[in-house]
């Protein structure tokens, strides 16, 4: 059973509401989708989500496609899916970084193999390890009132119960008491933590981490740009509430140099950003090892992404944070026949064949961009 071929669209998909962010209000997500075939007529499916264009990272959905299409595809034509870590050692001896764009080709190869053997991808990975695990969802009205309202409702609803705040557009101040308010309406039943997405200089992040620890908020999520390791370091050191690196820590060699100089003391994991699924086992052990916090991320990936990122976390062990993989509860619409499932403020992890989830080809035709 050989990989016969590779296609790649670019699909935009509408959001329930505006999902605001540091960087880019999401109001339609643009997804990349990849379909392999085998040469027995097997399809594999996979799916990687972007934020933004290039605003929130360097993989856009344009340069994912063509560079998958011009030089990634000529290295999987031919090859056995069940060797999916040899193809993408292939792979990365020809193409550097490009890092969504691995994620994706990897994953479909991934689950046309599992289809193929008629078992979950995630038997390829030693088994599920949880059968659900625990899922935030981000309040982002931007009203007090609407947010405190939406999480009460939630919890009534036993969805979720631990609700993440995006505060790195506009006024810290006004920010920090936005969500030291949710705090004093929904913190019995619920834990709250943020979201800066880079956006505070250390000066700032100090007063307001000092504001949201005293507040009893539960975690702080890449306060600082990127690029100021030491400052995240500082950061660490000086709080009792976690410090969360998530754009910082993408590959294996960048969270050990955040595991060696401590600049966070936990991280996001997101397959997309590992460089798929394989990485992020890796990404994930470098954690364990050095006593990093683990978090499930989501780049907001629709149901067919949610699932793949949804049976890699099943196999790890521990997920301190537990994930945020809402997506498909954000879009107005699925790209797939079925859908995930969740309940008692868990994510379900869907079962086989490969990621268990079955695409909707009139609903895909319909998202594609020309
Ligand atoms: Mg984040």
């Amino acid at each position: 059973m050989k990989i016969h071929s590779v296609d790649v669209f670019i699909v935009d998909l509408p959001t329930v509401r505006p999902h605001q962010l540091a960087m880019h209000t999401i109001v339609t997500q643009t997804i990349v989708v990849a379909r392999l075939k085998d040469d027995e007529g097997r399809e594999g499916w996979s799916e990687v989500a972007t934020i933004g264009g290039a605003s929130y990272g360097e993989s856009t959905p344009e340069a994912i496609k063509v560079n998958i299409d011009r030089y990634i595809t000529p290295i999987v034509i031919g090859k056995e899916p069940v060797h999916f870590d040899k193809i993408m050692y292939e792979v990365s001896k020809h193409v550097r970084g490009n890092y969504f764009a691995k994620a994706l080709i990897e994953a479909a190869i991934i689950d046309l193999a599992a289809r193929a053997k008629e078992v979950p991808a995630y038997e390829l990975f030693g088994g599920k390890i949880h059968s659900s695990l625990p899922v935030a969802w981000t309040l982002a009205s931007g009203d007090t009132e609407k947010d405190i309202e939406e999480a009460k409702e939630l919890l009534g609803q036993r969805r979720h119960n631990i609700f993440k705040l995006k505060i790195g557009k506009g006024d810290p101040n006004k920010n920090v008491e936005h969500v030291l308010k949710i705090n004093s309406a929904v913190g019995n039943e619920a834990r709250i933590t943020v979201d800066v997405n880079q956006a505070w200089d250390e000066d700032t992040a100090n007063y307001c981490i000092a504001a949201l620890q005293d507040g009893g908020i539960s975690m702080v999520e890449q306060p600082l740009p990127t690029w100021n390791h030491e400052g995240m370091a500082r950061l660490t050191s000086r709080f009792r509430v976690p410090i969360m690196a998530d754009e910082a820590a993408n590959t294996v060699q960048d969270v050990f140099q955040i595991a060696k100089h401590r600049a966070g003391n936990s991280i996001a994991l997101k397959v997309c950003k590992a460089g798929g699924l394989t990485q992020t086992k890796k990404v994930a052990a470098i954690a364990e090892g050095s006593g990093l916090g683990l978090y499930g991320g989501t780049m907001i990936e629709s149901s067919l992404g949610t699932a793949i990122c949804a049976q890699l976390y099943s196999t790890l062990p521990e997920l301190k944070f537990g994930t945020e993989l809402f997506g498909p509860l954000l879009f107005k619409d699925n790209l797939t026949l079925n859908n995930i499932t969740y309940e008692n403020f868990e994510i379900v992890i869907p079962d086989g064949p490969g990621f268990g989830m079955e695409v909707d080809k009139e609903k895909l035709k319909h998202y594609t961009r020309e």
